[in-house]
């Protein structure tokens, strides 16, 4: 995917302040810390578009980003993190459980795991979820680098088994070295049919 544009549109907590819902939409979810920000970076070969956040659990806002003025990237603040406190992960879940429920130009989610971590429960509830609501899920293991190609098919078959779905359904990919690059944009854009 060639990248002629990528910029900052909003960012929103409710629907009131989301942009106009003219283009397909895809969002991308994860634990904090996970590797969200800079998968985004690397699918749109920007260094710094969006903040990778050092302190986790930082981004509490919806952020979209308009892509080659034909589709928009909503970054979801990232889940799971420790050191914030119930009430606020509260909110949060409500306020991702409203976008993505109501958002009627949302084509898509992009869930994004860490290729050393089998996941467990909360994942499958979280497929679960997306499936009960109609939305469908990409999902793509990040960090492969970290393990050779050999043990990255390990990894793969484990993650497949533990969330009981076929192989192929996981892109593994890596953002420090553009693995799985091309082969995730293809399942972003059939998602948006463009
Ligand atoms: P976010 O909180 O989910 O947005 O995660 P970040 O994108 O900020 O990444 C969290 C940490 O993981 C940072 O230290 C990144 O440098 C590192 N990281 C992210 N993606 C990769 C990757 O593909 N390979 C490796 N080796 N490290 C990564």
């Amino acid at each position: 995917m060639i990248i002629k544009s990528a910029k900052f549109i909003s960012s929103a907590t409710k629907p009131g302040n989301y942009p106009p819902p003219e283009l397909p939409e895809i969002a991308f979810a994860g634990r904090s810390n996970v590797g969200k920000s800079s998968l985004i970076n690397s699918l749109l070969k920007r260094k710094k578009l969006v903040k990778t956040s050092s302190t986790p659990g930082r981004t509490q806002l919806l952020n979209f980003f308009e892509v080659n003025e034909s589709l928009v990237f909503v970054d979801l603040p990232g889940y799971g993190y420790a050191k914030v406190s119930k009430e606020m992960r509260k909110k949060w879940g409500q306020m991702i459980e409203t976008f993505i429920t109501t958002r009627k130009t949302l084509h898509g989610v992009v869930l994004i795991l860490d290729l050393r971590r089998i996941p467990g429960g909360q994942e499958r509830e979280n497929l679960a979820w997306f499936d009960m609501n109609n939305i469908p899920v990409i999902l793509a293991a990040t960090k492969a680098d970290k393990f050779s190609r050999q043990r990255q098919l390990v990894q793969q078959k484990e993650m497949a088994k533990a969330l009981g779905i076929p192989l192929d359904l996981i892109h593994v990919f890596s953002a420090k070295t553009g693995q799985g690059r091309d082969e995730l944009w293809e399942s972003i854009l059939d998602l948006c049919e463009i």
